[in-house]
């Protein structure tokens, strides 16, 4: 492709993204696809000859459109909200037009830099300790995903608690233990898998029954169990806004007692994490002070699309003494000086793209005002929703909702509630999903797409309310 046809192309696909926007709402917001469909209307051999692009984009019409669950459409309320933004799009089109594979500061010094740069002002934005900004021990990075920054966290964790053994002889021998509440995400079990250490090595901290909240007291007793029982603990990771429910641990207690017993604390604020750009949702962070790590995703709830979570440390010894094997081939003048960051050793691959591009895009073009009022009027709304579950009696809050995902239920059970949930997903009008809490079915409403306003959510309760019967 020529750069004269590359821009003929790129106008269509700009249009064609630009229309997409516009139009969203005209979708079914769940694809109406069985499972096969998408295969069967491709053709079973690759082309031997190249074809012209104007025919890609008609099977984008054609064939990807039907199989497409969109995460933009403003009635998608399922998992967390998965947000994309043209600054975000445009800074990502930048660095695809690039092309630059950011592994060592020397590979593209500005991809380095401009990301340092970056997490320093979203921790500067969400008011982060000081000790996670670049210019201390610690600093940021942006990660693929939560789940690699708290796989990062734990081979973090293993290297300080094991003195560096574990990169040498593995954890087989070590007995190293992880803690966290039966509500925080299944990525921290995976990490345990992928680090070695087995799914058994993670002990699930009991929460409170009202607000699904860790409980620092039975966390005290595992780890004295775990002590008196010649194990490890290495790494206690807190939920900022756990998946199922939303639920807030009570971060400052879990990291004392991590500290206590010499162990990590890594703090999983994927979804709700960025709320902090609004003063009011600061207190969700409260005791983030003395911990280990933090890990929030942009690309959930910050305008930013897909992939990018930010990922601080407080000390970068331990991550970078986790993660760096200097092979002869990339050594370089400036990694050997010792003055720059190669985000090589902050990450599981060697490979990166260059995703600071995209944030920094978002942050400038929303500014700290904007990002503020994006957040407060998804909470808004969903307090308003919130406040039409509590006041319908077939209908019960099942967790606390300070932000802007609401659980409830109907009082009828389970089986009427997953019915409910199935009825209005089918209708293609709108997507939520649910989880299990305590053995009820529970329906999770997350609001936080882009173009999601007001009249989405009222018509969403609508057609809950009508399929409620
Ligand atoms: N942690 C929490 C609290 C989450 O809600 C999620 C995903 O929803 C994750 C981690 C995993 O996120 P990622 O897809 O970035 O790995």
């Amino acid at each position: 492709m020529t750069p004269e046809e590359f821009r003929r192309y790129g106008h269509a696909v700009v249009d064609w993204i630009a229309e997409y926007q516009q139009n969203v709402e005209r979708y079914p917001v769940l694809s109406q696809v069985a499972p096969g469909d998408i295969r069967a209307a491709l053709p079973p051999e690759p082309p031997e000859q190249g074809e012209p692009f104007e025919a890609v984009l008609r099977d984008v019409d054609s064939i990807i459109m039907p199989g497409i669950t969109h995460w933009q459409h403003p009635s998608f309320f399922a998992y967390f909200p998965g947000n994309s933004s043209g600054p975000a799009m445009l800074g990502d089109l930048l660095a695809s037009g690039l092309g630059v594979q950011g592994m060592l500061w020397s590979t593209s010094p500005a991809a380095t830099e401009l990301e340092t740069h970056v997490l320093d002002w979203l921790a500067q934005l969400l008011d982060l300790p000081d000790r996670f900004r670049s210019g201390t021990a610690g600093g940021g990075v942006i990660q693929h995903s939560a789940s690699d920054a708290v796989l990062c966290a734990l081979l973090a964790a293993l290297h300080r608690v094991s003195g560096g053994r574990t990169e040498r002889d593995g954890v087989a021998a070590g007995g190293y233990t992880v803690y966290t509440s039966g509500q925080s995400h299944s990525s921290i079990e995976k990490a345990c898998r992928i680090a070695g250490l087995g799914a058994d090595a993670l002990r699930k901290i009991d929460v409170d029954p009202t607000t699904h909240a860790a409980r620092p007291e039975h966390l005290r007793e595992l780890v004295a169990a775990d002590v008196a029982a010649g194990l490890t603990p290495t790494l206690v990771v807190a939920s900022v806004g756990a998946t199922g429910t939303g639920a807030i641990d009570p971060v400052g207690a879990l990291a004392d007692l991590a500290h206590d017993a010499g162990a990590w604390i890594h703090v999983d604020a994927a979804w709700a994490g960025v709320a902090a750009v609004a003063p009011e949702f600061r207190w969700i962070n409260a005791g983030v002070g003395s911990v280990d790590s933090y890990a929030t995703n942009p690309h959930k709830w910050l305008l930013t699309n897909f992939d990018c979570d930010t990922f601080w440390v407080a000390d970068r010894a331990a991550l970078v003494g986790a993660l760096s094997i200097l092979p002869e081939y990339l050594r370089n003048a400036a990694s050997d000086s010792g003055a720059v960051i190669d985000y090589r050793d902050w990450q599981v691959p060697l490979g990166r793209r260059f995703r600071a591009l995209k944030l920094w895009a978002v942050l400038r073009w929303y500014g700290a005002e904007g990002l503020r009022d994006h957040i407060r009027g998804h909470v808004a709304l969903a307090q308003e929703f919130a406040s039409w579950v509590a006041a319908d009696e077939r209908f019960e809050l099942v967790a606390p909702h300070p932000l802007a995902l609401v659980t409830f239920r109907l009082t009828a059970g389970n089986e009427a509630t997953l019915e409910l949930m199935n009825r209005v997903n089918a209708s293609g009008a709108l997507f939520l999903t649910h989880t299990v809490l305590d053995g009820a079915t529970v329906l999770r409403l997350a609001i936080g797409a882009v173009s999601t306003r007001h009249e989405h959510v009222a018509a969403a309760w609508q057609a809950l309310r009508a399929a409620a019967g």
